[in-house]
């Protein structure tokens, strides 16, 4: 079985996001209406729908798709409500990461090559690059990364704790 995909409904963005980073192809929806997201999932059925539409979700599982009702009101409880339900990895390598801004795909970079397309104290002080291959957008493991990882080692814990 391949990996989980998804389409996330207009309230979840973050969670599109965090998704893409790690590694797993997400759709938002955006400011589509209903009837575009239920098209969608049947031109593309194996996609999970995550909603915090209960009407929505209702309507996509009497077509026999799948959903995830999200219920929590931040990043840390959507991914363990979509860990809970999928097993996805919480940890993000960024070579298997797609794009959080496009859902692209990354590729790694030779420094060389993006010199001139970040700023150059950001040059300097990193080593590592991915490129979208869709948008263009370059990532470095910033200053926030940290954030990221420790919203992740949460999500972990608290999943580990309910066994
Ligand atoms: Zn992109």
């Amino acid at each position: 079985m391949g990996e989980p995909r998804f389409i996330a409904d207009a309230m979840l963005g973050d969670l599109a996001r965090w998704l893409r980073m790690l590694g797993y192809d997400t759709i938002y929806a955006g400011n589509r209406e209903d009837w575009w997201v239920l098209r969608q999932l049947d031109k593309e059925p194996d996609r999970i729908l995550l909603t915090k539409d209960r009407g929505l979700c209702r309507r996509a599982r009497r077509r026999g798709r799948r959903c995830i009702f999200i219920d929590g009101s931040s990043v840390e409880e959507y991914l363990l409500e979509v860990a809970r339900g999928t097993g996805i990895r919480l940890g993000i390598d960024p070579d298997r990461s797609r794009c959080p801004a496009c859902n692209g795909e990354l590729a790694r970079m030779y420094k060389p090559d993006i010199k001139g397309l970040v700023p150059q104290r950001v040059y300097e002080a990193y080593d590592e690059f991915w490129r979208c291959i869709r948008c263009g957008k370059v990532y470095w493991r910033g200053s926030h990364w940290r954030g990221i990882e420790e919203t992740l080692i949460r999500v972990r814990s608290r999943l580990e704790e309910e066994g």
